[in-house]
């Protein structure tokens, strides 16, 4: 899924790198930088052609301490079960770095989902939800959408659960459409969620918000509601964004003088988050290629694709004027960069921290669907801003405390949170 790097070995470095700085007890890191629990298996789906196709599919339950796992669920072409360990890690830091009671897990199907029909896809989802159905729960773990996979997905996967357990199950998936469990906020949570932790690094940097130029990767989900927020929200101008074009199997990067209408360019994207070209370059849009986003004049840059994609050749082609690194994608940058991003003292937000209102709103679902009680859209963004920003100043705190690289410090909220969780479940203690 991200060429040379893999994802879960990035994943376990990153951790080891700060569990020797907090002295961590080396019984402790074993049993973090591993997931709890792994499962894979086979699904089979009758397509429309009358053929029986079998699909890969995984989930992982990294660490669940701190309460039920949480984690969305990849359909990809390219998913592996390191990608999805090193995912699901990520989600126990981020649960944690966010102070939400959620653990970490995350699954997969190795699928291009763009390749099915509708029925094909919704037989797909329910069986991986036969497959898993016993190992997850509201109280237990509960996915969410991610990359290729949508809220009617989620609604799907909901039902299905309902069936098997006989009872009406809304919070064991969150990301379900709103009017079927689902919250309002949740589509703009995660893009959102980016745009208040760049305004809060923002006044630690003092960057003034309205002068500041943003180049984006990505133009799915994430990258659609960064790009709003940054204009909406804090008054900035997006220079472009970029996306893979599936026809073409190539990324673009597209730019407009004075800056990227997202709107316009989402009207003309597809569910997936490829933009027609063709329709952009009649809009008068330049359409540059896949590094572009790099190179272009920026001062913000936000990595919201796949992972691995700011490495030690791309961080090169950065341009000078970069002050801010949002990460909104999961594991975008590599340690090889991150040194890069170090020495060269650009302000770094950290994925599992810059990303994480998606799942703080995937939270707020839950609690919503347990009280059986819905929150106005104002309400759901107000909490999300709160928790946020809250999150982002606890990490901050902490780089500036300890003299550490943001990440690092990121790291030292989460771990010790989680030591603190199964110090106290008594995880850690002789008798146990
Ligand atoms: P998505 O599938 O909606 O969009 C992905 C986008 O990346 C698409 O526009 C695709 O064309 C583009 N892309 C893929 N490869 C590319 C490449 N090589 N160059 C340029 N563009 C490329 O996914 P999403 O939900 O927006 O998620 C994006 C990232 O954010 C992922 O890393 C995901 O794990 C992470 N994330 C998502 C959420 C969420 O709520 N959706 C929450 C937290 C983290």
């Amino acid at each position: 899924m991200s060429g040379q790097i893999n994802a879960f070995e990035m994943a376990q470095k990153q951790f080891d790198t700060v569990a020797k700085q907090l002295q961590l007890d080396a019984g402790v890191s074993e049993v973090l930088r591993w997931p709890m629990r792994e499962y894979a298996f086979r699904i089979p789906v009758r397509m429309d052609d009358g053929s029986l196709k079998v699909f890969q599919g995984f989930r992982v339950q990294h660490n669940d301490a701190r309460g039920p796992n949480k984690g969305g669920i990849r359909f990809h072409p390219a998913e592996t079960i390191d990608t999805v360990r090193a995912l699901a890690t990520w989600m126990t830091w981020k649960c944690a770095v966010a102070d939400i009671p959620l653990g970490g897990g995350k699954g997969g199907v190795v699928v291009d989902p763009a390749a099915l029909s509708v029925r094909e896809k919704e037989e797909l989802c329910r069986g991986w939800v036969r497959a898993m159905w016993k190992n997850i729960g509201p109280r237990n773990d509960v996915p969410a959408p991610d990359v290729g996979t949508t809220p009617q997905m989620m609604g799907w996967m909901m039902d299905e659960y309902s069936r098997l357990v006989g009872e009406y199950t809304p919070g064991v998936f969150t990301g379900k459409p709103v009017g079927g469990g689902g919250s309002l906020g949740r589509t703009e949570a995660t893009g959102f969620g980016v745009v208040y932790s760049i305004r809060e690094a923002m006044k630690r940097i003092n960057m003034d918000p309205k002068k500041a130029v943003a180049s984006i990767q990505g133009f799915g989900n994430v990258a659609q509601y960064a790009s709003i927020g940054f204009i909406e929200i804090l008054g900035g101008t997006v220079a472009c964004v970029s996306c893979y074009d599936r026809h073409d199997k190539k990324a673009y990067t597209y730019s407009k003088k004075g800056g990227i209408d997202p709107h316009f360019l989402k009207s003309i994207a597809d569910q997936y988050g490829t933009i027609d070209k063709a329709k952009a370059q009649d809009a008068g849009y330049q359409v540059g290629d896949a590094d572009a986003w790099l190179s272009a004049e920026a001062d913000v840059l936000i990595p919201a694709a796949l992972e691995g994609q700011i490495n030690g050749d791309s961080i090169q082609k950065i341009s000078k004027g970069v002050k801010l690194m949002a990460e909104a994608a999961n594991g975008p940058t590599t340690p090889e960069a991150d040194e890069v991003i170090k020495k060269n003292k650009i302000f770094d937000i950290p994925d599992f921290l810059c990303n994480s209102g998606g799942v703080t709103c995937s939270y707020f679902e839950q609690v919503q669907n347990d009280m059986n009680f819905y929150w106005h859209k104002d309400e759901v963004l107000e909490k999300l801003d709160q928790k946020m920003t809250s999150a982002f100043h606890s990490v901050v705190d902490m780089a500036e405390e300890r003299k550490v690289y943001t990440r690092d410090a990121a790291y030292m909220v989460a771990i010790d949170r989680v030591v603190k969780a199964m110090e106290l479940r008594g995880w850690l203690s002789a008798g146990a």
